[in-house]
């Protein structure tokens, strides 16, 4: 679409864009690697949601990242994983010195998605991806997510290399800082803030909140809102963000990616919210419900 009204996101949208088919012969490596760099001392699961999240939309192949005190947990609750431990933080983040390992095992992957329960209080996560977008050999489409999203400031420079695959994922206290301005300005033109951080860094950019505004830089915007008050639970963005690195590892376009990354996660909320209630859901229980749901889109 040109610069207006956003494109409502149906499953007819969705049939009309179908995501990559994998070929029968496919391995894991063809069906898409995924390297997921998330979670502290203090938020250890987040790099478990997300993570399952990227297999759940169907990706091969999950490597995950996280610091060393954390990663023998996380590999025995996700089995499916490798699982990298990295140099701490005092701040029971990860290190900044570790962005060349990442960097280059980033550059073997299909997506990188960076973020979701990050340590930030040193500026350990900034300094972290601000490094890994330096290093890494442009390819991987990159989705940011929570302390892994940039600013007007340090953003453009960083993001310069990866343009055209990046995409990020705020909500509005986020998008608040990444456009430093008060998050009630976020709030009265969500629309109006998705379009110019997208313009201004050029990504993909998920506007999150009860209604979801995808937009891409040339100011292109979809927008769903048929997700329900169910999903403002803990853990929520982070599955959605792995379900969009999951997505675009198997070859779906950044946007395409983010629009089926929102759907599916808005739908996953509905099935719950029918066969649990429409609150008290957990984040995990999302993941489940997403391989059919693609199923019933082609
Ligand atoms: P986060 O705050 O990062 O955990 O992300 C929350 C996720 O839940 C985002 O995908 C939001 O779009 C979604 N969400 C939050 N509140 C609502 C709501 N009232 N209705 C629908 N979706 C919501
Ligand atoms: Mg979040």
């Amino acid at each position: 679409g040109v610069i207006g009204d956003p494109t409502p996101v149906t499953p007819e949208l969705l049939r009309a864009t179908p995501l990559p088919r994998h070929r029968q012969g496919d391995d894991k490596d063809g069906r898409g690697r995924v390297l997921v760099v998330a979670g502290s001392v203090e938020v250890p699961g987040a790099a478990l949601l997300c993570g399952i999240g990227a297999l759940r939309a169907g990706a091969g192949k999950l490597q995950m990242a996280t610091c060393r005190s954390v990663a023998p947990h996380l590999g025995m609750a996700a089995p499916e994983a490798l699982v990298a431990g990295l140099d701490e933080t005092p701040g029971g983040g990860i290190s900044a010195e570790e962005a060349d390992k990442l960097a280059k095992r980033a550059g073997r992957c299909d997506a990188l998605l960076l973020g979701p329960g990050m340590a930030d209080g040193d500026g350990e996560a900034a300094a972290l991806t601000k490094r890994v977008l330096e290093r890494m050999d442009p390819g991987p489409v990159v989705v940011l997510d929570a302390a892994a999203l940039p600013d007007l400031e340090d953003g453009p420079a960083a993001l310069r290399r990866h343009s055209g695959r990046v995409v990020l994922t705020p909500h509005a206290g986020e998008m608040a800082k990444l456009l430093g301005v008060p998050k009630e300005e976020v709030e009265a033109d969500p629309l109006g803030a998705g379009r110019r951080a997208a313009g201004a860094l050029g990504a993909v950019v998920a506007m999150k909140g009860g209604c979801t505004f995808v937009v891409d830089p040339g100011g292109a915007a979809w927008s769903c809102d048929l997700g329900q008050v169910g999903l403002a639970t803990s853990g929520s963005g982070d599955t959605l963000a792995g379900l969009v690195a999951g997505l675009a590892a198997r070859g779906a376009s950044p946007v395409e990616a983010t629009v089926w990354g929102v759907f599916l996660h808005a739908e996953a909320g509905n099935r719950l919210a029918r066969t649990r209630g429409p609150v008290g859901f957990l984040a995990r229980e999302l993941l489940a419900e997403v391989p059919s749901i693609m199923a019933g889109l082609g």
